[in-house]
């Protein structure tokens, strides 16, 4: 039911999650939509992301856990040495990829959305040119037009790619093969991620970070905890304060670190593979945003709360952006909302989006996982709304279902305002963080109040008592 000037409603461009929840739910309530996708339908998340990622996690992390003698010696276990087939754990991962990249492409098709393969750019006000695989060249007409292009593996000044030494997580998640000893350049959650995959399945592995401390965009006091198990205790050597200036592909593949201040040249290592994590630029270069007026912040896409692309601080009519692009919480659940949001005001609703109740997890064993204010920003505002800040620890090595299980290494940390209760923020190590993490996430999307939170009874023995804990102690605190 387009309207008759106009090709489409709504058009599409990626079908990475953020594009593919809002052309489903454009589809769901009736716009004729299309999706443009130049590359594989399902975007980074699906075929180089959370998918095969977690794939691998799972086989590494079973295979953690079989040859952990000392863990199983506690139960009373003790079982072979494990074998593995790196093949077929690559297999698994690359299996999944197909299933769910198949289920999603005929989701959309029965949604009644058209799906157009090849590369889209904006041309001009509510027009989009594709050039399809065929190399066919046309211009369609939308109503509205999103963008939801995502985003590629950034690769630093220095470093030379080949994608078989020297990759990015685009080549690691096929986990081709199984080098003895990897450099992994970053240590955000990608990198702690893989160092996780390797050193399960035996690879030496040496962490470079440029900043001053490993793990940086991770809560300080959970850093501390969580580095004695996921770094130290493994064949993990860990550099901080160090720059990976220069490297080179090859056999053995050539680093060379240099001072993150003075730039000198500080060691040169020689190992078998690099693994580069250090971030993720926003795919926006060939977009021709210019032809609407757009100006991208470093080739992030501005947008406001309802997903409007702004620029200038004026609201561009009918253009939309959401996804990795927009450089907000850079996370497949992110991507998604921000469809679904968007197309609901398309739709003549009014809705914003809430980043502080989405939550961010690192699937490593245990898990590492997040939502709402850091300690720091939690700091700045109860300077600005003069209240008192409440901060509690709830001890995994507490809770019954964590003792059982003889998994007991972990902490949440719970952020709340001692005047109302409210929760601002929490940050959990320990097992299971990355299912624990959704109450907390749920009650900062109410903005409720400890007070309230400490009544709710919780399943016993579970993991979720260790955040019952925490909302019991911090209801002390309140005044
Ligand atoms: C190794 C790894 C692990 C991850 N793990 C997790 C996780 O566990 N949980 C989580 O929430 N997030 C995870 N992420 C992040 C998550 O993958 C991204 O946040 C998410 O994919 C972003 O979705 P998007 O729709 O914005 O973009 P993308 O998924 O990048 O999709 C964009 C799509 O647009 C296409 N495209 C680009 N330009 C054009 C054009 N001009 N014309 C047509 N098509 C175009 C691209 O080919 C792509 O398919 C992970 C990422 C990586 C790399």
């Amino acid at each position: 039911m387009s309207e008759a000037k106009f090709d489409f409603d709504l058009i599409v461009i990626g079908a990475g999650y953020g594009g593919f929840d809002a052309a489903k739910h454009a589809a769901e309530k009736g716009l004729k939509v299309a999706i443009i996708e130049s590359r594989e339908m399902g975007g980074t998340c699906v075929n180089r992301g959370c998918v095969p990622s977690k794939a691998l996690l799972a086989a590494s992390g079973k295979i953690r856990e079989l040859a952990d003698s000392e863990h199983l010696s506690g139960f009373g276990i003790h079982a072979a040495p494990v074998r593995f087939e790196r093949q077929k754990i690559a297999d698994h991962a690359n299996n999944l990829v197909s299933a769910i990249r198949k289920n999603l492409t005929k989701t959309l098709e029965r949604s009644g959305v058209e799906i157009i393969h090849g590369f889209g750019r904006i041309e001009g006000q509510q027009n989009v040119g594709v050039r399809e695989i065929n190399g066919v060249d046309r211009i369609i007409s939308s109503k509205d037009v999103l963008i939801a292009a995502g985003s590629d593996p950034f690769v630093p000044p220095g470093i030379e790619i080949d994608g078989r030494t020297v990759f990015t997580s685009d080549e690691a998640i096929n986990l081709e093969w199984l080098p003895r000893w990897i450099a992994i350049i970053g240590s955000g959650y990608i990198g702690l991620e893989f160092a996780d995959i390797y050193s399960a399945l035996g690879c030496e592995v040496t962490m470079i970070e440029a900043l001053d401390r490993v793990m940086p965009t991770f809560d300080p006091d959970i850093t501390k905890i969580a580095s004695r198990t996921l770094i130290d205790k493994r064949d993990i050597d860990a550099k901080a304060g160090l720059l990976a200036s220069k490297i080179k592909p090859g056999c053995p593949v050539n680093i060379e670190l240099s001072d993150v201040k003075t730039r000198e040249l500080v060691e040169e290592l020689e190992v078998d593979a690099v693994l580069v994590a250090t971030g993720r630029v926003p795919s926006s270069k060939n977009l021709n945003l210019e032809s609407i007026g757009v100006k991208t912040n470093r080739g992030f896409i501005p947008i406001d709360n309802s997903m409007r692309v702004i620029s200038d601080e004026k609201i561009i009519p009918n253009l939309w952006a959401v996804g990795d692009i927009t450089g907000k919480l850079m996370l497949a659940h992110t991507a998604a909302a921000q469809g679904t949001i968007a197309v609901d005001n398309i739709l003549g609703k009014n809705r914003e989006i809430d980043y502080r109740s989405i939550p961010a997890a690192t699937f490593t064993h245990p898990e590492i996982s997040s939502v709402g204010l850091s300690e720091l920003e939690a700091k700045d505002l109860s300077k600005l709304e003069n209240f008192e800040l409440g901060i509690v620890r709830s001890y995994f090595k507490a809770n019954s279902k964590a003792l059982a299980e003889l998994e007991s290494d972990g902490v949440m940390k719970l952020l709340f305002r001692k005047d109302s209760g409210e929760v601002l923020g929490a940050h959990i190590y320990g097992l299971h963080a990355a299912d624990l993490i959704q109450e907390i996430s749920n009650a900062i999307s109410r903005r409720q109040s400890v007070i309230d939170l400490a009544c709710e009874v919780h399943t016993h023995p579970t993991l979720s008592e260790v955040v019952e804990v925490a909302y019991k102690q911090a209801v002390l605190q309140i005044k």
